[in-house]
């Protein structure tokens, strides 16, 4: 169209669009529940701007909050059409055409090698998959604030921009349109798109609707069937007459009416989906497939893994509300990298069934942040701003019960894990398919997400004691496997204090450090701390169940008391003093007699109140 205004794709939409298309992923399926995705999150926009704005939906059929496909077989155009918020001239530009958000060039690598366009949602870019089945495109689209615009793009790096005057007026919302391409004729049949929406997209709020076709019997007069005989001999017969007759006979009742039945094709509005919300339920009645089911449509992963663990409940008192949260199987790509950089929640809030937002932070602290959730309230305020509801005080009472909630979850985790469990011969017996599940189910969720159980411990002092139950490492004398604190206490020799560990940068290299000589000698067992964090961890983690941590580089170290102490002391004096003289250049505070070594004869140790060796390490090669 001479009138459409062109423009060129940001050059990594084209990548990823090139990408798209010479792509050999074989699961093509996954377009439709991006899109349905993407109407829904319309629908939920313009359903949470009405709250506070009655008028917005307009009247008729745009107030109905409802998405509806439609196929031309012949065509072969696929159209999926919501009633959302729609996107002004400016949105279509902005939306479909750059990509604004961070880690999606990281997407491309991985996709580049990995060729699994599977988790395409999770990374802010879904609507691109429609360029795995066609090969071109058009989005019509109506905001309440603009015209109707069609944007349109055969994946050649530009798309257009126009203003719609052909089609029919939207009222208000987006059509997107796919023109198939020759080997995605699959598309337009309605048993593939029926199997797909109930297989994708089962827990979209809003009904889905499918122009469907349907044989249905209509009854015609049987005359018609062989009029062409009648018209050939006699030409005579009348329409009236006909009628007369076939008058007569259905008077008289007893002779079979002369009409017969033929199939005839109708089309009507088929609803594909019945909208339920899962977390309403009772949480007996909700079956194991579905509670994963419903995690992969929020999390917009699937890839068929079960996650990690779930919890269902319903929080009653001055603050109610009802939530699922869940402990996604992996940890998503930016966990860590965009921890410090106010990385949003994945949960989302529903305010009476209705979805407000899924940027709320005050929801769970940020060290929870990999879980995946739904909290639905009916003691918010339903027709207030955002800003309004993220000051709320219920928010705060809900937060505590959610974290509550969160760690008990991780706990049952480790519980159910016979890995976890010191009896051994209760292991080996119990080989029931169950417990064969959750075997090493702790050591995973360790490994993915650890790392957030020691920020937790740094950041969250209420729950401090709650998540140092949950830490894991290894020691001296775990075998390579990880242990608890809790397994070290009903270790611990008797009379030992204090819980002993070391940090460094790896187990291999602290087994040999001089440190530990005299301690496993004595037969005490020692913790490895080797990940950076740990040296922060360590300064707020004081104590566990009434016992000291001691790093056993550190100062202060007692292995109880030798007879022997005092008098080594008096007769080394003379060789400490001049010793700390002449290192006094050094650095050194102090030199002493020590019982901490058995075949080294000298370490540098730190202060108490001092930065470990190993932390020294870290701080320098962070300010490098
Ligand atoms: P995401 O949904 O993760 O933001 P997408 O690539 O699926 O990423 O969509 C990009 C953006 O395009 C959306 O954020 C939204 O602003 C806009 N968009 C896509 N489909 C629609 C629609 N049906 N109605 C309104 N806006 C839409
Ligand atoms: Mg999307």
């Amino acid at each position: 169209r001479s009138t459409a205004e062109k423009f060129e794709f940001q050059a990594e939409v084209s990548r990823l669009m090139d990408i798209i298309i010479n792509s050999l992923y074989s699961n093509k399926d996954i377009f439709l529940r991006e899109l349905i995705s993407n109407a829904s999150d319309a629908l939920d926009k313009i359903r949470f701007l009405s709250l506070t704005d009655k008028e917005i939906l307009g009247e008729g059929d745009n107030t109905k909050l409802e998405i509806q496909i439609k196929l031309d077989k012949e065509k072969k155009i696929l159209s999926i059409r919501d009633r959302g918020i729609g996107m002004t001239k400016e949105d279509l530009i902005k939306n479909l055409g750059t990509i604004a958000k961070s880690g999606t060039s990281a997407f491309v690598e991985k996709m580049q090698t990995s060729g699994d366009l599977n988790l395409i949602g999770q990374f802010g870019v879904g609507f691109y998959s429609v360029y795995l089945v066609a090969d071109y495109v058009e989005v019509i689209s109506k905001h309440n604030d603009d015209k109707q615009y069609v944007w349109e793009s055969k994946a050649d790096g530009a798309f257009a921009i126009s203003e719609d005057t052909w089609n029919e007026p939207l009222g208000r919302g987006t059509e997107i349109r796919l023109h198939l391409r020759e080997e995605a004729g699959e598309y337009v049949e309605e048993s593939k798109l029926k199997e797909l929406v109930k297989r994708y997209s089962e827990f979209i709020n809003f009904p889905i609707y499918l122009w469907a076709s349907k044989e249905v019997d209509v009854e015609v007069p049987a005359e018609d069937d062989d009029s062409s005989d009648e018209e050939a001999t006699s030409d005579s017969s009348s329409e009236e007459e006909k009628e007369d007759e076939e008058k007569e006979e259905d008077e008289e009742g007893e002779k079979k009416p002369k009409t017969k039945k033929v199939k005839e094709t109708t089309f009507e509005w088929e609803l594909l989906n019945d909208v339920k919300a899962i977390w309403l339920r009772n949480p007996k009645e909700v079956t194991e497939e579905e509670y994963t089911k419903f995690y992969h449509s929020l999390a917009k992963d699937f890839s068929d893994e079960k996650p990690l663990a779930w919890s269902h409940f319903t929080a009653e008192g001055d603050v109610e509300f009802k939530a699922v949260l869940f402990v996604p199987p992996k940890a998503p790509h930016d966990l860590y990298e965009s921890y410090y950089n106010a990385k949003k929640s994945n949960l989302k809030l529903y305010v009476r069934r209705v979805f407000i937002s899924d940027e709320f932070d005050e929801l769970l602290p940020k060290y929870l942040n990999f879980l995946m959730g739904l909290v639905d309230s009916d003691t918010l305020p339903l027709n207030v701003s955002r800003e309004m509801l993220q000051q709320h005080s219920s928010l705060k009472t809900i937060k505590k019960k959610l974290i509550r909630k969160a760690l008990d979850m991780i706990r049952r985790l480790a519980e159910e894990d016979p890995d976890e469990s010191n009896d051994k011969d209760k292991k080996d017996d119990d080989e029931s398919s169950d417990i064969d599940e959750k075997k090493g189910q702790y050591t995973k969720f360790w490994n993915e997400f650890g790392k957030s159980i020691k920020l937790g411990i740094i950041e969250d002092a209420t729950n401090r004691n709650r998540l140092a139950k949950l830490l894991r490492f290894e020691s001296t004398k775990s075998g390579g496997k990880l242990t608890s604190l809790d397994q070290y206490i009903s270790r611990m020799k008797s009379g030992q204090k204090d819980i002993f560990y070391i940090t460094g940068t790896n187990k291999e290299q602290l087994e040999k450090s001089p440190f530990l000589e005299r301690l496993t000698k004595k037969n005490y067992e020692v913790i490895f701390f080797t990940d950076p964090v740990d040296e922060y961890l360590m300064q707020y983690l004081m104590d566990y169940e009434d016992k000291k941590f001691q790093n056993v580089s550190k100062e202060g170290l007692k292995l109880g008391k030798d007879s022997k102490d005092k008098e080594l002391k008096e007769s080394f004096k003379e060789l400490t003093k001049w010793w700390k003289g002449a290192l006094a250049s050094e650095n050194v505070d102090d030199v002493k007699i020590s019982n901490r070594l058995s075949d080294t004869p000298c370490v540098v140790v730190t202060s108490k109140y001092g930065w470990s060796a190993n932390m020294e390490k870290i701080m320098q090669s962070q300010t490098l």
